[in-house]
């Protein structure tokens, strides 16, 4: 394919992405689960000689639609959703034909200066502090690993970047609920997964503040360095908040840095009667919110705001000779704020976002979902053979079906394998307390009340059929 070709290609992929998207509800949602049957339609060794665009537009038809687990589908309710607004798609076209690397800020100026611009306009959308300064990242597994690094780095006196960690092990702490992203962070950091205290969480599944404190308190007596705490908004299980305010307050009387993940339920912070779920936020020092989950910010696209981001581009700048920017003292160059030096250029398509629906559109659109969640939640808790486990966080809440003396474990599994095979929607499942339940996740961008209605229709009705 050549240059000159680019237009009516771009074109057939503008028809088809439009028709794809206007026949959704016409797929199955979940991908039928072969192994293998991708493979066996891409020969096995590369071509040598060129091919025809032609060739590969119509193996692109005939193969990858077929293969797709639809995340775009309006009855796709399961994990967390992974929206992609229009506005964000035709942002992510132009993104591709510019296809610049801004990790400097010479390196594209527009695309650091419009960076920090929408990570201040999304910052307002959120109603948080005007100290909020901010970068993105591709994800929040990544954000919340450049926080757990700049702790480490902050809790050995700047030593270990040089050093290694010498000396009395580091200690995180984190709620029972938060997300295995932060494992994760604490396990690349060299910190060892032993290292991550996992505080118990209250009634309401939010980390115990005074827990928290005394936890604290035996660590040190005990000879180990505490170095940060991790608080989550919205945990990925069934949605459950930390007490930010008071566990901040905790953290703080010990001197520990707070980060917050927020990376999904963030974006519902857009909507002002949902902000008390964070409460006292303003006084953690780095906070990660995905726009790429519920703000129609398609991925890549996570935000992580930093209250100061001096210990992060203290712990994660590199300064090699041939990176070196002449001229201008006060620029920013977003590659010393994150483990990766090359970035994609992602503020386009919050500029696009933002603009195209206004913080209005974006805040209906999240109220909605959540009002429907709660509608079905009242439903469900109402039918005598389901049970609602866990009450309506955000979007998010969990469930069982109940059927004689069966075993509830056993039923629930095999009824959301036959909703999912049946393909008509797509839930998920988690363990809660020990117990197999069923996720029901509200988030799509094109998902109506009219969809989460026929999804409550075909959950009653695959479990009337279970044999
Ligand atoms: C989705 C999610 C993550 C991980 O997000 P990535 O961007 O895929 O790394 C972490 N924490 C929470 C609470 C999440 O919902």
């Amino acid at each position: 394919m050549d240059r000159k070709d680019y237009r009516q290609w771009s074109q057939a992929a503008a028809h088809w992405g439009s028709e794809y998207l206007a026949g959704q509800r016409d797929h199955r949602v979940r991908a039928r689960l072969e192994p293998g049957r991708f493979l066996d339609m891409l020969p096995e060794n590369p071509p040598d000689a060129p091919e025809p665009m032609a060739a590969i537009w119509a193996d692109f038809q005939r193969i990858v639609p077929e293969g797709l687990t639809h995340w775009q589908h309006p009855r796709f309710f399961a994990y967390f959703p992974a929206t992609a607004a229009p506005a964000s798609m035709l942002a992510e076209q132009l993104t591709a034909v510019m296809a610049v690397n801004p990790m400097l800020w010479q390196t594209s100026p527009i695309a650091t200066e419009m960076e920090i611009r929408m990570i201040d306009w999304l910052r307002q959308g959120l109603g948080l502090g005007g100290h909020f300064v901010g970068v993105t990242h591709d994800t929040a597994s990544m954000a919340t690993f450049s926080a757990v690094l700049s702790m480490r780095e902050r809790a050995t006196g700047w030593q270990s970047n040089a050093q290694g960690i010498t000396g009395a092990p580091l200690r995180l702490y984190a709620s029972a609920q938060c997300h295995s992203s932060v494992d994760k962070a604490v396990v690349m950091a060299g910190i060892g997964a032993n290292n991550l205290v996992k505080v118990p969480t209250d009634a309401r599944w939010a980390l115990d503040p005074e827990r928290l404190g005394r936890l604290i308190a035996a660590d040190i007596a005990a000879g180990f360095r505490p170095a940060g705490v991790i608080l989550c908004v919205g945990g990925t299980g069934i949605g459950a908040s930390d007490r930010v305010g008071a566990a901040i307050d905790v953290a703080k009387r010990h001197d520990l840095p707070v980060h917050v993940d927020a990376a999904w339920a963030g974006s519902a912070m857009i909507c002002p009667e949902q902000r008390v779920h964070w409460e006292g936020v303003d006084g953690a020092d780095s906070i990660v919110v995905n726009p790429h989950k519920w703000l129609g910010v398609q991925f890549d696209c996570s935000v992580q705001f930093l209250a100061d981001p001096t210990d992060q581009i203290r712990t994660l700048a590199m300064r090699p000779d041939y990176l070196h920017t002449h001229g201008a003292g006060e620029i920013t160059n977003f590659s010393e704020w994150t483990p990766q030096l090359g970035r994609r250029f992602r503020a386009l398509k919050l500029w696009f976002v933002l603009r195209a629906y206004g913080l209005s559109g974006l805040r209906a659109r999240i109220a909605d979902h959540i009002r429907w969640t709660e509608a079905l939640a009242g439903k469900v808790d109402a039918a005598d053979d389901f049970d609602l486990v866990t009450p309506p966080m955000f979007a998010l809440f969990s469930f069982r079906y109940r059927r004689g003396g069966e075993d509830p474990d056993i039923l629930n599994r095999r009824l959301i394998e036959a909703i999912n095979d049946d393909g008509r929607i797509y839930l998920t499942q988690t363990t809660h307390q020990g117990q197999f339940v069923i996720r029901f996740s509200v988030g799509q961008w094109d998902t109506q009340e009219r969809d989460v209605d026929f999804a409550w229709d075909v959950i009653r009705e695959i479990a009337a059929g279970l044999d």
